[in-house]
């Protein structure tokens, strides 16, 4: 008997969905993908229980011809793909003909769905893939689409399902995204029967966001323009000041389409390279458009990653979009920020005919406000600060991966400019490997603290040569071990005035997930609607107004997927620690960094948390080699 059979086209539609269909969120976002791809202006989103029992997308879009509604449930079905030539220049957001039929495989659908200018609708119903029920209905232009039950026909796929919170604010966090890639469709969302947002439909950026994340959000973004032959960048970047503790509010959009590309980050971040501290990243909304044939959509079966024929092309228009905005900012522009001023804002053009993406044109109107800068007039305003350290094609090419994934040069010891007269190179050793510390000898030779240079590095002579101690990195590893001896068991401070964190829905639902861990650490946040969670307390090592950035780094923490707990309570012990360590750049009492020497050279500490050395000599042998004295 042979032993290779096909398989049937139901098993095989259960393997696409597995794909296709991995949690409810996907369902709701190829939902959604299709009722922009039919045109509407208005698209309603109803979830209950995570989506879990009930999901509805209505829209006002173009409907489905009686002829077609059955198809449409078939595998590879599609109106938006009639060859292989057109896999070259997709326009469209779905045109792999998958999604309903692998939605349909897993739940039960009720769809209604009328053409515009059509006597009559149609009423469908399907479970598990087969068709139980068609009949002429009456209803709106348009179409809806219900799906309950999700997974009732395949238990294990219901066993990965996180809990109803979880799977809703994923579901949240991607209609949003749906919201923002196209601001010319208004977006209602709602969840458990209460209306979570609902963006206006007006074509403009700016009241898009502003709708979704609110006033302080808006008030800390500035406009971010390029554009050359090749690619358009458009949107908004958070101005420095307004920067967070994890990449959860950057979003970006290729022709339309939420993506997720490690190119474009490291193009934002490395704008922001010499602005933000490590540990500090800029938010964005983001809007790329790019010629249809220079961009792969078909790379991954939820579509949310893409491939540029030319990465770097595309690096540079958003590196310079976003250094643009950052630079004129340092040149005082206040009022480019976000507002709601009708008359002078971004537009986003409605769909214009020919280019086959919708919202792919995006345009800037003639106001100052926000005025375009070509990429090459801003290349050659600021090629000369960037040729020698942020210029990112000397950066990134050739081997890419792109500069902010390069790896951190800051431990190696600066060359010194070499005054004319001088010796022409003075130049350090790096230290290959941690510096050994000594410990025995230390309260038999004496230390003498020269100073602290740069508010960073204590000075001090030792024995027979100079050691160089990072303060920050130093008193990092104190609190740490102090935080881990006591078993952590911190004491908390309680807040007279609870404070107000935005995280975003997927940040919420994580530490609210993770309470009783947050309880242990000394944190004690509750919901506050739904993108926000208000503090009620917070460990005693930290201020205040470094709260929010220890929760955002807690949500960087806690979203890598599983980890086991004593890790994961380490890794929230260093971001605690960190905060609460004297911070490099502000000057220290002397007594203060005498204590900490005193704690280093007793050979106590050698590495700060994170594994950076906390100190190197600099033996009298190399200084006096230096000086050519040996
Ligand atoms: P794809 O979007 O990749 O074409 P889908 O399985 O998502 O595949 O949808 C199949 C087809 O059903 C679409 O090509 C489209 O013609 C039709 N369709 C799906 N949803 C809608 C909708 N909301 N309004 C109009 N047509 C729709
Ligand atoms: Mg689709």
């Amino acid at each position: 008997m042979a032993k290779i059979i096909e398989l049937d086209s139901h098993v095989a539609d259960l393997i696409a969905a597995g794909e296709v269909v991995e949690r409810p969120a996907s369902v709701v976002k190829e939902l959604v993908e299709n009722s922009i791809d039919a045109g509407a202006g208005i698209i309603t989103v109803e979830i209950n229980a995570g989506g879990m029992t009930y999901i509805r997308v209505t829209d006002n879009g173009c409907g489905i011809a009686p002829e077609d509604v059955k198809t449409a449930f078939k595998r590879h079905a599609t109106s938006k793909l009639r060859g292989a030539e057109g896999l070259e220049a997709i326009g469209t957001l779905g045109f792999r003909g998958e999604a309903l039929a692998a939605i349909a495989a897993v739940s039960r659908i009720g769809l209604l769905t009328r053409e515009a200018g059509a006597a009559e609708g149609l009423s469908l119903s399907l479970e598990a893939g087969q068709v139980v029920d068609i009949s002429p209905a009456g209803c709106p232009e348009g179409t809806t689409i219900i799906v309950s039950d999700l997974f009732f026909n395949t238990p294990a796929r219901q066993k990965f399902m996180k809990s109803d919170r979880a799977e809703s604010s994923a579901i949240a966090s991607t209609v949003l995204r749906c919201a923002l890639s196209h601001p010319e469709v208004s977006i209602r969302f709602i969840r458990d029967g209460k209306q979570e947002y609902h963006t206006p439909g007006d074509s403009r950026v700016d009241s898009c966001i502003y709708n979704l994340f609110g006033r302080e959000f808006s008030a800390g973004l500035l406009a971010a323009n390029s554009s050359d032959e090749f690619i358009t960048v458009t949107g908004f970047v958070s101005s420095p000041a307004a920067a967070r503790g994890n990449r959860s509010y950057q979003f970006f959009f290729v022709n339309g389409r939420s993506i997720k590309s490690l190119t474009l980050q490291a193009a934002l971040e490395q704008a922001f390279a010499n602005t933000l501290p490590s540990g500090r990243f800029p938010s964005c909304v983001l809007y790329i458009t790019i010629g249809l044939g220079n961009v792969d959509v078909n790379v991954h079966p939820a579509k949310t990653e893409v491939k540029f024929v030319s990465d770097k092309q595309v690096f540079d228009g958003v590196y310079y979009a976003a250094l643009g905005a950052v630079e004129s900012q340092r040149s005082k522009t206040p009022e480019q920020h976000v507002d709601t001023d009708k008359s002078k804002s971004t537009v986003w053009a409605q769909k214009s005919p020919g280019t086959g993406a919708p919202g792919a044109e995006y345009s800037a109107d003639s106001g100052s406000r926000f005025k375009t800068m070509q990429v090459d007039e801003f290349r050659s305003k600021y090629a000369s600060d960037n040729s020698k350290s942020s210029n990112p094609a000397e950066q990134t090419s050739p081997g890419y991966p792109a500069p902010g994934l390069t790896p951190d040069k800051s431990n190696s010891i600066p060359k010194f400019p070499a005054p004319t007269g001088f010796p022409a190179s003075l130049e350090f050793p790096a230290p290959t490997e941690l510096p050994v510390i000594p410990d025995s000898g230390f309260d038999k030779a004496p230390v003498r603290v020269i100073g602290e240079a740069l508010n960073t590095y204590i000075i001090v002579e030792y024995q027979n040569g100079v050691w160089f101690i990072d303060k920050h990195a130093a008193h990092e590893r104190i609190h740490f071990d102090a935080l881990r001896s006591s078993g952590f068991e911190p004491m908390s401070q309680a807040l007279i005035t609870p404070v107000i964190c935005r995280q975003g829905h997927e940040g919420v639902s994580l530490l609210l997930e993770n309470g009783e861990l947050l309880e242990k650490l000394g944190f004690s946040v509750e919901s506050f609607g739904d993108d926000s969670v208000a503090v009620r307390r917070i460990p005693d090592e930290i201020d205040i107004e470094d709260a929010e950035h220890v929760l955002s780094e807690i949500i960087a923490e806690l979203s890598h997927g599983y980890a086991p707990e004593s890790a994961r309570h380490d890794n929230i012990l260093k971001s605690i620690a960190c905060k609460a360590a004297i911070k490099a750049g502000k000057a220290s009492d002397r007594r203060e960094l005498e204590a900490l020497v005193a704690r280093v050279m007793s050979g106590e500490i050698n590495e700060c948390p994170h594994g950076r050395p906390v100190a190197f000599e600099i033996t009298k042998a190399t200084l006096d080699k230096g000086f050519k004295r040996i």
